[in-house]
């Protein structure tokens, strides 16, 4: 791929790669699409129902971080969808093709989708695109966020009680979670944290809560109707390694409050420190644990 940097300001960089890892006439043989070539039909239920699941992988130093991670949350996600995707083995594939083709000049956001294909029939469309990591995310991770508290509408109890609803699963459905944000960016902030009916923290749209108090790392268990983040467990594995705790434990919005940090993680723009929920400033001080070098190492960038 080209040797831009991705710290261009005015000219947005527009560099893609897209490889198709099934559907076609060729199958299940991963190959290189031409980016500024369509792919999918138009009848394609990814595009008509946003009947599908995806994952988004970071691509550091030309590789990609804890792929493992995201194709066993991918097979859960097709799981609970009743599809039937690739293998592992053909996703990895495609991914080392992809992450060859783009490089190791600029960090790369990696997607894999799987939709269910055509309406017409013929089978599940499965590829992947990368794209550079944008502006957002690298100024989310030096300078911190403000973030808007919203509703969800659901009870905690509702992901278990309702599967159909597929709140555990990364599905292709996110315009609820993009018209979140854009109502938070329109009223001034950077990102939105989810709240249950009953009060409790949830996650943002594309995003884990993590919170640190007296010396442990705290963050809502699954059950709560949320994606398990592969930020937060890889983060955990690292840091359970020197001997720091990290808890899953059902918080209220006072808990993110008097926390000594608060940070949203994700596998694109890593660790981003909270440093203001709707009007309240949270504090400044150095955290005794910083998640950012954690979340850091766990992806291979330190
Ligand atoms: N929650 C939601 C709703 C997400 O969309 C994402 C990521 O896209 C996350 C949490 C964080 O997951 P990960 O750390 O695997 O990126």
């Amino acid at each position: 791929m080209g040797t831009a940097t991705d710290s261009t300001v005015d000219r947005p960089d527009t560099r893609r790669v897209v490889v198709l890892v099934a559907g076609g006439p060729e199958g299940r043989r991963p190959r290189v699409h031409p980016a500024d070539q369509p792919l999918l039909l138009a009848d394609d239920l990814a595009a008509v129902r946003g009947d599908g699941c995806f994952e988004t992988l970071l691509v550091v130093g030309g590789k990609v971080a804890k792929p493992e991670r995201h194709l066993a949350r991918l097979r859960r996600s097709s799981a609970a969808l009743e599809l039937e995707g690739p293998s592992d083995d053909e996703w990895l594939a495609g991914i080392t093709l992809a992450a060859r083709e783009w490089g190791a000049a600029a960090e790369g956001m990696l997607r894999l989708v799987l939709s269910r294909g055509p309406e017409r029939g013929g089978g599940v469309t499965a590829y992947i695109t990368v794209a550079p990591v944008g502006p957002q995310a690298r100024r989310a991770r030096a300078e911190g966020i403000g973030v808007t508290v919203l509703s969800r509408g659901f009870a905690s109890d509702f992901g278990e009680s309702a599967p159909w609803m597929l709140l555990g699963s990364k599905t292709l459905s996110y315009a609820a979670n993009m018209a979140a944000l854009r109502y938070a960016t329109a009223r001034g902030f950077d990102d939105v944290v989810y709240l249950s009916s009953d009060g409790e923290v949830l996650e943002g749209p594309r995003s884990t809560v993590v919170i640190l108090r007296d010396g442990e790392l705290i963050s809502p268990p699954g059950e709560v109707g949320i994606l398990e983040g592969t930020t937060l467990g890889a983060m955990a594995e690292v840091a359970e390694r020197e001997g720091i705790t990290v808890r899953r434990e059902r918080l209220l919005v006072a808990d993110l409050l008097v926390a000594d940090a608060v940070w949203l993680v994700s596998s694109v723009t890593l660790a981003a420190r909270v440093r203001r929920i709707d009007e309240v400033t949270l504090p400044t001080a150095e955290p005794s644990i910083d998640v950012a070098t954690l979340v850091d190492r766990a992806v291979g960038r330190a």
